[in-house]
């Protein structure tokens, strides 16, 4: 078995000082630490990233955090410099909003790029100390698009037989993509992996779109799953791997006493009222303004939905340092005290607001509780939160309305019923056909998505994954003679 060794730009925990000498340990929230701990924790290997902390990182701390994790731990740190233009710089005012076609909201400093490189150089360092020869390299997500070529150029590539890359979030189709100042160089960067997954079909026809436009050295060889990419004497695979949770353990975890006890009392809470559960990071790509504004188009068009609704809206606070989602927030404020002002009375208030995260049962408990989920990002990776919540629903009943721009849609369109975020008529008229839906017909579509959610889980992504870049890694092992690589998992 080869080992495993992943990159990230975050561990799955993070470090935060509370005084001198007193740190806490929280674990992270996001699509990519859920799917990729249970994967690690069941095979062991190596995961390589920042603990969240600027500065020097303290042992201590570190050590009890990862002291039973069932894999090893290697921190990269960075300096609150570093911090500010890497992570909130270019990763999260150029590459995030630009991929998430929200091209309005980059800020393209000229000074990030830099620091995005100077960064990548240090996972790069960090991959170099500890990888050996046939260990398999899995690179993630937007923030280290530069790691291949950092470690081609520092000459160590030579002696690994395998870099893989997994975008998490969507490609942007060329128009857009063409106005990143750096397109040229990000896209000669990512063609120094071996492999290069992407969530969505649509997202590889945007880099393949891309590198035809932009590369016109590099040759693409169409093929049915895997595309080719002939670069600079190399070949590079470029396929679709649509990833995917842990389906059993949300499963089970949403059959335990604990969950039922609470998801009851939730119920409990509203009498006679269908639960609409809304569960988003705070960020703009999730449409969560577009979202109250149709509950609110809902609530004026069709009032027989009126305290016979409730709207359970959870927005877990992110990247509050960068002003953008100061003012971001302020939005979501003022419209839930607009929709509570207007139509509650004196026993139902239409909006139910949490700023905060949920703990894993809590989050089960709205998933198995709640009648409707209304997950309507402007556009997303994949969208866990809509799979999670078809895991939960033991009972095989449920509607999921699902953004036709998460990635999610292009597995859960047989169940989901799909709508255009920006479209608030559309999703209020979504929501009323989600009320009024009728039990066999909730209870056939959400099988069908379950269905989908079973079978392709996480465990079932990685093998994909891991699959695809075995067939490389023995070719590669053929040509550097090594002994043949076996990825099992
Ligand atoms: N989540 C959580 N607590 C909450 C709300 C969400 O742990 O209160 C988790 C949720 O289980 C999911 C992840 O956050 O796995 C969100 O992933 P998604 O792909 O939907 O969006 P991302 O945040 O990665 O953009």
């Amino acid at each position: 078995m080869n080992r495993l060794i992943v990159v990230s730009n975050r561990l799955p925990f993070a470090l935060d000082s509370t005084g001198e000498d007193l740190w806490t340990v929280t674990p992270a929230v996001g699509g990519l630490v859920s799917a990729i701990e249970p994967v690690l924790r069941e095979r062991g290997g190596t995961w390589i990233g920042w603990p969240g902390t600027a500065g020097e990182i303290p042992a201590e701390p570190l050590a009890k955090a990862t002291r039973h994790a069932g894999y090893k731990v290697v921190p990269v740190a960075l300096s609150e410099t570093e911090r500010d233009e890497f992570y909130y710089g270019y990763s999260n005012q150029v590459i995030w909003p630009l991929f998430h076609d929200l091209q309005n909201f980059c800020n393209f400093d000229p000074t990030y790029w830099q620091a995005y490189k100077q960064v990548n150089d240090r996972y790069a360092d960090a991959i170099a100390r500890c990888a050996q020869p046939d260990d398999f390299i899995w690179v993630h997500d937007y923030h280290l698009m530069y790691v291949a070529q950092a470690l081609r150029e520092q000459g160590v590539s030579r002696k690994l037989s395998e870099l893989t890359f997994f975008l998490h979030i969507p490609f942007p189709p060329y128009d857009i993509f063409s106005k990143l100042p750096q397109q040229q160089r990000l896209l000669r960067a990512l063609l120094h992996f071996d492999l290069i997954g992407f969530q969505t079909r649509r997202d590889v026809r945007n880099f393949i779109q891309c590198v035809r436009r932009l590369m016109l050295e590099a040759k693409v060889v169409p093929r049915r799953n895997l595309q080719l990419v002939r670069f600079e004497k190399r070949e590079i695979r470029v396929g679709h791997f649509p990833i995917g949770i842990d389906f059993d353990s949300f499963e089970n975890g949403a059959r335990s006493d604990t969950v039922a006890q609470r998801s009851q009392q939730l119920r409990a809470t509203f009498p006679g009222c269908q639960l609409i559960l809304g569960s988003d990071r705070l960020d703009y790509s999730k449409g969560i303004p577009e979202r109250l504004r149709a509950f609110r188009t809902a609530l004026e068009r069709h009032p027989e939905l009126r305290g016979r609704v409730v709207l359970i809206q959870v927005v877990v606070p992110s990247r509050v340092l960068i002003p953008r989602y100061h003012e971001f927030k302020d939005r979501i404020d003022r419209l839930v005290g607009d929709i509570n002002g207007r139509f509650s009375t004196s026993t139902w208030l239409p909006v139910q607001y949490h700023f905060r995260s949920l703990d894993r049962d809590d989050l089960l408990a709205h998933y198995r509780g709640c009648d409707i989920a209304f997950v309507t990002p402007l556009k997303d990776g994949m969208n866990l939160v809509a799979k999670e919540y078809c895991a939960c629903r033991i009972d095989n009943d449920g509607v999921l309305i699902l953004s036709q721009f998460a990635g999610a849609a292009e597995q859960l369109k047989p169940g989901a019923v799909l709508v255009n975020p920006y479209d608030v008529e559309q999703l209020g008229d979504a929501i009323l056909m989600a009320f009024r839906m009728r039990q066999a017909e909730r209870i056939a579509r959400m099988k069908r998505m379950r269905r989908v959610v079973r079978e392709e889980n996480v465990f079932w992504w990685v093998d994909s994954f891991l699959k695809a870049g075995a067939t490389m890694a023995a070719k590669s092992a053929r040509v550097l003679g090594h002994r043949s690589a076996r990825i099992a998992r």
